[in-house]
């Protein structure tokens, strides 16, 4: 292992964009300095993509502004269809209603702004670097053992540690947190292309017995399709199979019709945990989880990139208060998390207790 020890104020686990949200807040509010891990190159596939106007603030307290972003990097929706309760459209922005337009990202472009952002205005970026070891020193502090395919091992000193690594909140288990799952979603999906962009069509929702379907174009001609549901109910029907997973389709009244003039990108389903999931860190020092390592939603809520951003901000004022003020505000934090968590909890049971087509169903039972 190298000697080198870096030394870091803020050390952030994770560069999607909870944890470049947090590094921006840090760099343009305090004087506190920050470095970031993350463990792949960037360049994976990202999904969840619906997104609130309130986006903008959130992006103008980062000081940045729609027009920083590449061109293509958002397209306006102005409104969703739904069929969930019955076989009527019903057309909605989205559960947590708006009146104004949505927005649909293009992820790869917005998460790569934010985190080139990050790096033009100071902070140190660690990328397809993985995190070994984690250890709270006497002080407080924490050393992490880094791993970099070309640089080896080094260790990090830091004197707060945020957990930024989405739904598996990686570093939180592996210290000692706890998370409560409250269902096990999973989302499985397909890109597609738009032969014809004049044929865009409204971002769309469909339930069936299994879960539910959604489906919406993306900036520069693409589309996604997704189905949700239960692990064990995809696992049992093998949907993860792209064939099983194509029947299904098939099955559905609306959404299959809207597929009509697209071509798959790839022949590969994507498949990602989409549970709603609450972090407990009350009892750790020194140490927040922010975005979906704090708090994660079910997707048809388009909560959770704009929590993300937001959780990140407000975490970044409590470290500033604590790391240069000596005054410990975290647990404030927490409990703001939690109304917020309760709210959300509310809404969504409320909106799944509308479907009650499919009475013997699984997916549903779970959710009335
Ligand atoms: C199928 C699906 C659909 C969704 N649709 C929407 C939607 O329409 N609207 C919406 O607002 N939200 C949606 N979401 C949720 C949204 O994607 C997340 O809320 C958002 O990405 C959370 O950002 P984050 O930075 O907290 O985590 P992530 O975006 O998951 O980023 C975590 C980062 O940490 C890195 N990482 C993980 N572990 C480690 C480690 N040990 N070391 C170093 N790096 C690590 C990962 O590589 C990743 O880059 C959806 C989610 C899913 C699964």
């Amino acid at each position: 292992m190298s000697e080198s020890i870096i030394e870091t104020d803020v050390l952030i686990i994770g560069g999607g964009p909870s944890g470049t949200s947090a590094a921006l807040s840090l760099l343009n509010y305090t004087r506190l300095n920050v470095t970031v891990v993350e463990q792949s190159d960037f360049s994976s596939t990202r999904v969840g993509e619906h997104v609130s106007p309130s986006i903008f603030d959130v992006l103008d307290y980062l000081k940045l502004s729609k027009e920083d972003f590449e061109n293509g990097s958002f397209l306006p929706v102005y409104a969703s269809k739904s069929y969930w309760g019955n076989d009527q459209a019903s057309t909605i922005n989205t559960i947590f209603a708006t009146d104004e337009a949505t927005y649909q990202l293009n992820r790869e472009k917005f998460d790569f702004k934010l985190v080139e952002t990050a790096a033009e205005r100071g902070a140190t970026i660690y990328p397809r670097t993985k995190c070994l070891d984690y250890k709270q020193q006497a002080n407080k502090n924490w050393q992490v053992t880094l791993k970099h395919p070309a640089e080896g091992e080094f260790n990090v000193h830091a004197k707060y540690l945020i957990d930024a690594t989405g739904r598996s909140a990686n570093v939180t288990r592996k210290i000692g947190g706890a998370s409560k799952k409250y269902d096990t979603l999973v989302g499985a999906g397909m890109f597609l292309e738009l032969d014809d962009p004049s044929k865009k069509f409204e971002q769309t929702i469909e339930s069936v017995e299994l879960g539910w379907w959604y489906i919406t174009c993306l900036p520069s001609n693409k589309i996604v399709v997704s189905f949700f549901s239960d692990a064990d109910i995809l696992s049992e029907h093998k949907i993860h199979q792209l064939k099983n997973w194509k029947k299904l389709l098939q099955e559905t009244n609306h959404i299959k019709h809207l597929l009509h003039n697209s071509r798959a990108i790839s022949n590969k389903l994507w498949v990602r945990n989409a549970q709603t999931q609450l972090t407990d860190t009350n009892d750790l020092e020194r140490f927040v989880a922010i975005g979906d390592a704090a708090t994660s939603f079910d997707p048809i809520s388009s909560m959770g990139i704009g929590f993300s951003m937001s959780s990140a901000i407000y975490a970044a004022k409590h470290i500033s208060q604590e790391l240069e003020e000596g005054v410990s505000t975290i647990n404030e934090y927490q409990k703001d998390l939690l109304r917020n968590f309760n709210q959300y909890h509310q809404i969504k049971t409320r909106y799944y207790k509308e479907e009650k087509r499919w009475p013997s169903s699984k997916f549903w039972l779970r959710r009335n």
